[in-house]
């Protein structure tokens, strides 16, 4: 059976050329960047280059990057950085309720290390008003963080405006962009953020790298403490394949990315189109238009998501129900619920994340196939009393 894969906001395949230039790194250049011999000197040569290609797709200098083990840890070092630096000027620090929970977790670790963290309210599309931002900003508060675009509804913040405030307010303002860069364009000046986050593998790079962009001047408390890696910055011998494999998904990127996305809206505009021709009682969540290009999230009332993404499975078709991260426990969506939907309409959700390898025929596949899911499904389930 065709597979077709439909999650790429769960994670990406690696490109067959990121996987080519990172193969010699395991084999004959395996140098530690540190050695003063050749070995090293060709490693530490590979590891700048792909810092400086990073740095260009998102329109920072190289020496403003820092690699590190993926999104995860630059979100962690990004807050924890920032708060612990700064706790000699305040305690505050300031939040959305649907980050990732590499964002979320962070905060109630800060929260019990005695910082105080404000929770923004988001519209039904998952927006947050700057306004909002402007109105809880006290003389404590150290940092922002919002994220760029949301990875399960796909709604983009007004991350520029809110940049502006924060740096009128001078305090320090973070975007989690994982989901952004390498699929729209991500400039940080024009963004006006201080720090960033950015993964490898949400972009057709591999898995453990990413890096934080972190603005010259920006005050950091380190959270790997070692040797002089990364100017100090981030201790542990460099992961050289790995970034290797960042710096050529980078610059892919940056070579196909407003093509690339004008495709695959197309695709998406197909996806949402054929649903609501299909299946009737069903509604899209996220913003309609201030939206990721590859993002179509639907509920799709009286049914189970699990029980859609499990016969999806079986036709061949791999969606999700939101954040991977989240799959394992049956808690409905944090993002879902933030903006408004009643538990049992979170639990109906589905997510699908057109990439690279997807063409409209997947499109077409899931529009054959997952009407008669639903209807099947609807016609046993509990939460429809009257039968159709
Ligand atoms: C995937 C993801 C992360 C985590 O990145 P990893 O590299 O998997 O640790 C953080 N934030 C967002 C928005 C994500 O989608």
């Amino acid at each position: 059976m065709r597979r077709i894969y439909l999650d790429h906001a769960a994670t990406t395949p690696t490109h067959p050329e990121v996987v080519k230039a990172m193969l010699p790194f395991f084999v004959d250049a395996f140098g530690n960047p540190s050695s003063i011999h050749s070995y090293g000197q060709e490693a530490r040569g590979a590891v700048e280059e792909a810092r400086i290609k990073v740095a260009e797709l998102i329109g920072a200098r190289s020496e403003e990057i820092i690699f590190t083990s993926g999104g995860t840890e630059a979100d962690n070092y990004a807050l924890k950085g920032a708060a612990f630096a700064n706790e000699h000027k305040g305690n505050h620090i300031i939040t959305t309720p649907i980050e990732h929970h590499a964002v979320l977790e962070v905060c109630k670790f800060l929260e019990r290390s005695g910082f105080k963290i404000t929770c923004l309210p988001v519209d039904k599309y998952g927006l947050v008003d700057p306004d909002d931002v402007k109105r809880v900003i006290t003389d404590r508060t150290v940092l922002i963080s919002v994220m760029h675009a949301n990875n399960e509804v796909g709604t983009i913040e007004p991350v520029e405006e809110i940049g502006r405030i924060a740096r009128e307010a001078g305090v320090y303002f973070h975007s989690d962009a994982v989901q952004t860069v390498g699929h729209i364009r991500v400039n940080v000046d024009e963004l006006k953020v201080d720090l960033l986050s950015i993964s490898g593998h949400k972009f057709y790079g591999p898995k453990g790298v990413g890096a934080l962009y972190v603005r010259k001047g920006t005050k950091l408390v380190s959270l790997m403490h070692g040797g002089e890696h990364e100017k100090r910055r981030r201790a542990g011998t460099e992961n050289v394949p790995g970034i290797v494999g960042l710096g050529k998904a980078a610059e892919l990127a940056g070579q196909e990315i407003g093509k690339e996305a004008e495709r695959l809206a197309r695709l998406r505009d197909h996806l949402v189109g054929g649903l609501v021709e299909k299946i009737d009682h069903i509604r899209f969540n996220g913003h309609p238009t201030r939206r990721l290009p590859n993002n179509v999230n639907v509920s799709v009332d009286f049914v189970e998501g699990e029980s859609m993404l499990l016969n999806l499975d079986l036709e061949g078709i791999c969606a999700s129900t939101g954040s991977a991260c989240s799959s394992a426990s049956l808690e409905p969506s944090h993002v879902l619920l933030a903006l408004g939907l009643a538990p049992e309409q979170a639990h109906g959700s589905l997510r699908f994340t057109f990439g690279r390898e997807n063409t409209e025929a997947d499109a077409v596949r899931v529009l054959e196939v997952l009407p008669g899911i639903v209807a099947r499904l609807r016609a046993m389930s509990p939460l429809l009393k009257t039968p159709r």
